[in-house]
């Protein structure tokens, strides 16, 4: 959807990523999800009296992973300290980086061809978790709060694109592109339902011709790209309902409720945090010297695009089909372009290639991942040679997938022996012998016939005959 007739949305995206490190920002304690609550703490990410971090150089390069792959400047930083208190900040003030942040000035293409400025992406520490536990789940109502403090201190880097996304639509393909990204470059997994990918969006609309940004709101807890599109167009029909009635947008943080479909004031501008940012006394700045920067920069392989661009080569200058782009899409963001690339690279057609990966290997991608691509190759070679049928390849590819092994040995197991050529086309000339009626009209030009001596054929040789294969012996027949 976009914005109502004479009207412009302006979005700006902030998206917080957990990096996938051994342990936290500043401590050796263990960076787990989903573990025992508060048994990955220690005096430092607990913020203790005489504590003091040590950064994780494991977190700086994952930072720097993702600002080169956002074609960003890595530059010299200064951590600050963010103050405010929160109980689920057991310090009182959170470490980030505030006017000298690690990546600056880089910019993210989408798959629809336009280009979203990317400001900054800086390195922070990841707050407590906080549950309340009540009616809503949330403060409101709730009798009591409980915090776990395994993910105080887990490292983040925020990503804060320019104002420069124009709908809800083009939010989510920003998000998915990222997210992508983000996993392609192997600094975090991605994972939005838990909370390892988060998105606040900030909206504002504005007439067209308008120069001016309208003033704009931010929401909060956005943890499914569905959420972020559904918030964002929500917000934008919110604000030109207000504007339209004579009123003004007043700047605020929002939480975008999920079951009522709408966002509510969580916070206005006169009641926002004054952070008292402070350089962190107790770190030094942070200065990855060329060498380094030229290192992980070598050492990033090809990001989506890329990826993307050389599975539509593979089918030749027309490129892929529109039909054929979103197959495209799916091998690359579930990580099995290669088997793809692989197999087409080995002679087989590139769309078959294409539609087994997007279609049945995608069905269980984490293990389809582990496939060695020699057998998924000599199993699409089974097929196209019409060795198995495409139903017997189907079968024998989620065997592989799931347990691996040589797919011959897969088939024959399966008790997909193919059938000898010779006998195939004995079992259709006697078909057709013992059925001279249909046969006859078959002939004088009833086609859909053919599948009634295809179900026999199937039937005499317990569905071992590859369906083309019958197809062209009636063909021969016919003469
Ligand atoms: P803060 O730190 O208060 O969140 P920033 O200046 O860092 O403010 O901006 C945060 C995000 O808001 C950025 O993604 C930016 O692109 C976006 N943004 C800034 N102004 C507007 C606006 N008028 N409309 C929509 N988005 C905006
Ligand atoms: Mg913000
Ligand atoms: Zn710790």
């Amino acid at each position: 959807m976009s914005a109502p007739a004479g009207w412009e949305a302006v979005i700006g995206l902030e998206v917080h990523c957990e990096l996938r490190t051994a342990t936290k920002l500043f401590c050796g304690c263990r960076n787990e999800f989903g573990a025992e609550p508060n048994t990955h703490v220690c005096p430092v990410c607990l913020g203790l009296p005489g504590s003091l971090p040590v950064l994780s150089t494991a977190a700086v390069e994952l930072a720097m992973r993702i600002g080169l792959a956002l074609h960003c400047e890595v530059r010299p930083s200064v951590f600050h300290r963010k103050n405010y208190f929160y109980p689920d900040m057991p310090k009182d003030y959170q470490v980030s980086q505030y006017d000298e942040p690690i990546n600056v000035a880089g910019y993210l293409d989408l798959p629809d061809g336009s280009r979203v400025g990317v400001e900054r992406a800086h390195i922070e520490e990841d707050t407590g978790k906080t549950s309340h536990v009540g009616d809503t789940g949330r403060i409101h109502g709730a009798g009591y709060a409980l915090v776990d403090y395994n993910r105080a201190g887990v490292p983040l880097v925020e990503i804060v694109s320019e104002p420069g996304i124009t709908s809800a639509t083009q939010a989510r393909l920003y998000a998915s592109e990222l997210r992508a990204i983000l996993v392609a470059s192997g600094a975090s997994d991605g994972r939005m339902e838990e909370g390892s990918m988060r998105v606040d969006a900030n909206v504002s609309v504005r007439r067209v011709g308008d120069l001016e940004l309208g003033t704009r709101c931010e929401v909060k807890n956005l943890n499914s790209l569905r959420s972020l599109s559904r918030a964002v167009d929500h917000e934008i029909g919110r604000q030109v309902a207000i504007v339209e009635g004579g009123g003004r947008v007043e700047q605020q943080t929002r939480h975008w409720d999920e079951d009522r479909g709408c966002t509510v004031t969580l916070r206005s501008k006169e009641e926002a945090y004054d952070y008292r940012y402070f350089p962190e006394p107790d770190l030094v700045p942070l200065a990855p010297d060329a060498a380094w920067v030229e290192d992980v920069r070598s050492s990033l392989g090809p990001m989506p695009a890329d990826r993307r661009r050389a599975v539509v080569a593979l089918f030749g200058a027309g490129g892929a089909s529109d039909a054929r782009a979103d197959q495209v899409a799916t091998v690359v963001e579930l990580g099995l372009d290669h088997l793809v690339v692989a197999a087409a690279g080995a002679g087989i057609e590139p769309a078959l290639a294409l539609a087994r990966t997007a279609n049945e290997a995608a069905a269980d991608a984490a293990a389809a991942r582990e496939v060695d691509p020699a057998a998924y190759t000599a199993l699409l070679q089974m097929e196209q040679r019409q060795e198995l049928s495409a139903t017997q390849a189907k079968a024998v590819l989620a065997e592989l997938v799931t347990g691996g092994g040589a797919p011959v040995e897969i088939a024959r197991r399966m008790g997909f022996e193919a059938l000898a050529a010779g006998s195939l086309a004995e079992v259709v000339a006697a078909v057709v012998a013992e059925h001279p009626g249909e046969w006859e009209r078959f002939c004088g030009g009833e086609a859909k016939l053919a599948g009634f001596f295809t179900g026999h054929v199937m039937r005499r040789t317990e569905g071992k005959a590859n369906g083309k294969a019958v197809a062209a012996e009636l063909a021969k027949l016919q003469g």
